[in-house]
């Protein structure tokens, strides 16, 4: 699968000083593990890195666990300090390569997840148009809180995804935290 990859270029701690490396932007994950590469082994600590990176110190964590998983790092923790050793992208187990797990395609979609999909953008406004962009069960407009077209009888409970079954409501009639006036979702 990688065999086309085979092969090494130099590339060296001086990409730092490159015109695209980041300088006050955060970094992407790819050019933090490159960072890393560059250090070969760095003992920091994740505030350090947060700051370096320009990242929350929660995705410091989670990115260095993830990374420590996949085989592309060793990290430790040593008396409140992180260190990370790089390890060579040769090295890397084939877990490192593991795509995110593609969006399903229809025909894999079981029953609900398809009559869910079915409700578009275009039929979405459709349903707005028809209840003239106001929740039918308070009356809020756009300009009151966001509007959302809602499935009167859930898709869960087999409600359709058919203009009769859809109606607007607006974000707080939605959650029920509005007005009580629905009986017949028993939400
Ligand atoms: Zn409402």
């Amino acid at each position: 699968m990688f065999d086309e990859d085979e092969g090494f270029v130099l590339l060296g701690p001086g990409i730092r000083e490159h015109r695209h490396w980041p300088k006050r932007r955060p970094f992407t994950r790819g050019e933090a593990l490159t960072d890393l590469m560059l250090e070969g082994c760095l003992v920091t600590s994740q505030a350090a890195l947060g700051d370096r990176w320009r990242w929350a110190r929660s995705k410091v964590r989670k990115f260095l666990s993830s990374i420590d998983t996949h085989g592309e790092a060793r990290v430790s923790t040593e008396g409140g300090a992180t260190r990370i050793e790089a390890v060579p992208m040769d090295e890397w187990p084939e877990r490192a390569w593991l795509l995110p797990r593609r969006r399903r395609s229809s025909d894999t979609l079981t029953p609900k997840e398809r009559e869910r999909r079915k409700l578009t953008n275009g039929l979405r406004y459709k349903i707005l148009r028809r209840d003239g962009f106001r929740c039918v069960l308070c009356g809020a407009t756009a300009e009151d809180d966001k509007l959302a077209v809602d499935h009167i009888i859930p898709v869960a409970r087999d409600g359709k995804t058919t203009p009769d079954n859809l109606r607007t409501l607006c974000k707080r009639c939605n959650s029920g935290k509005g007005t009580k006036l629905d009986t017949e979702t028993g939400c």
